[in-house]
């Protein structure tokens, strides 16, 4: 299949169509990035890779790293996990607080920020050194040291993280935090803030597309039936209360991220990752969706 033809012409089809979408605001250093870059590339799980445009440009990762907390959480903890956060889509924004207080601490699941903000506990609490031990991780699945936390950005979005601040203290009243708040949200904010290009990311994420096992290096990740469970939450819940209209249109688990990026799996195929940094209203990618949805429908490969 010559994927990189198919990217050129939905491109070109796409080029003429309103953009409605923002750059994230809340996060002053992410509103400075430059609305206009592109960049599409999907790796086979037998090693083939095809890039369009800013491919190999950096961005912030943002919410996509929560796929990788919640694996490193679940593989450190197994199903005792579930009693700190559930595994059912929210339907709310993904800063939400209101289903919080009436579901006394234990957020919806991993994917929305409280739940994301409850594995950052988790693995502070079990990570000698939690940012080296988590960056490390990352390193080791993508083979590839040059992937770094942002400073800039970590400390750009603390200035500003009041929602979070919030979500984390209703949650300490709920006993559902055990760590030190700050220093929680210190770990948060920085895995928050690793910067990736669209062909590292399909390097981090392969292995979702392998039932656990990264296809390059023959090496197990996660178990199988691991596996099956990060694909089904990413499927439920990887896009917030737009997670049913994702799955409608592109028909992919995935997960996305403020910084405009989406990444997605087709099991048995293939990952694949997309950076656009105006976001729709759901604060997911207005036209890496949009793309992704042609592209799916187009090569006709999708999970359903
Ligand atoms: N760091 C961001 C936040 O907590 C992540 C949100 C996102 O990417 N959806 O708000």
């Amino acid at each position: 299949m010559d994927y990189q033809k198919h990217f050129f012409e939905i491109y070109a089809t796409l080029e003429s169509i309103e953009n409605t979408g923002e750059v994230a605001q809340y996060i002053p250093e992410l509103s400075r990035i430059d609305a206009s870059k592109f960049g599409v590339s999907l790796t086979t799980i037998e090693g083939k890779t095809f890039s369009f445009k800013d491919a190999n440009e950096k961005f912030s990762i943002q919410s996509i790293v929560k796929v990788l907390s919640l694996i490193l959480a679940y593989k450190e903890l197994g199903k005792e996990l579930w009693k700190r956060v559930g595994v059912e889509p929210s339907g709310s924004p993904f800063n939400s607080l209101v289903q919080l207080e009436y579901e006394k601490g234990i957020p919806r699941n991993p994917f929305i920020n409280a739940g994301a903000i409850v594995i950052a506990d988790v693995l502070v609490s079990i990570l000698k050194k939690p940012k080296e031990d988590f960056l490390k991780f990352i390193q080791n699945i993508a083979r590839d040291n040059s992937i770094t936390y942002s400073k800039k950005i970590a400390l750009s979005e603390k200035q500003s993280a009041h929602r979070n601040m919030a979500l984390v203290y209703l949650m300490k009243s709920f006993k559902n935090i055990k760590n030190d708040i700050n220093e929680v949200m210190d770990f948060y904010f920085s895995i928050c803030s690793i910067e990736m290009t669209c062909e590292q990311l399909n390097k981090s994420f392969l292995f979702l597309a392998n039932n656990g096992s990264c296809p390059i290096q023959q090496k197990e990740i996660i178990r199988i039936s691991q596996s099956k469970r990060i694909n089904a939450i990413m499927q439920t819940c990887g896009f917030y209360d737009e997670s049913g209209d994702f799955a409608f249109r592109v028909g992919l688990p995935g997960k996305s991220g403020v910084g405009g990026g989406i990444v997605a799996v087709h099991p048995g195929k293939y990952c694949v990752s997309i950076w656009s940094p105006k976001l729709n209203k759901k604060g997911n990618s207005f036209l890496g969706t949009k793309f992704l949805e042609d592209f799916t429908t187009r090569v006709e490969s999708s999970i359903f």
